[in-house]
């Protein structure tokens, strides 16, 4: 059983996470707790199902884990909230028709090159992620480094 948390520590690993289960394809919003991972000093962000997949079944690996972690962390200081969890939602829809004020708000996943606005149609334009986006995604869902091909 993991030994008693102190209520910082819960709170600092839940905020890095920006309180959603640190496993990509997952990022649920309830029953989150800070669990270690096989070391017991390093936490993650889990919710209660992924705990149990982790502890009971060992699914994703404890290295797996540290990458989903690590490549939340750099995406937590370089994007918000909103819009790391707009680009795990597009990536799942082949596109997403939206207003101008919504690719604005995207300019960040724009710029970066993981989405691309369809301008085509306007005054509704079409968010879709770009081929660079869905091999970040398909990376961090792996739990792979995908700093390999840059
Ligand atoms: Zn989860």
């Amino acid at each position: 059983m993991a030994r008693k948390l102190n209520l910082a520590d819960r709170e600092r690993i839940l905020a890095e996470a920006g309180y959603r289960c640190t496993v990509p394809t997952c990022r649920a919003l309830h029953d989150l707790d800070a669990h270690p991972l096989d070391d017991r000093e390093e936490l993650v962000c889990l919710c209660a199902n992924c705990y149990r997949r982790f502890e009971r079944e060992g699914q994703p690996g404890s290295g797996v884990m540290r990458t989903y972690k690590a490549r939340l962390l750099e995406l937590g200081r370089a994007l918000s909230r909103e819009s790391i969890d707009q680009l795990l939602y597009l990536s799942k829809l082949e596109w997403l028709a939206v207003s101008g004020d919504k690719v604005l708000e995207a300019a960040a996943l724009l710029n970066a090159g993981y989405l691309y606005a369809d301008y085509k149609t306007a005054p509704q334009y079409r968010l879709r992620l770009t081929l660079k986006g869905r091999q970040f995604i398909a990376a961090w869902q792996d739990g792979e480094h995908a700093d390999r091909d840059h």
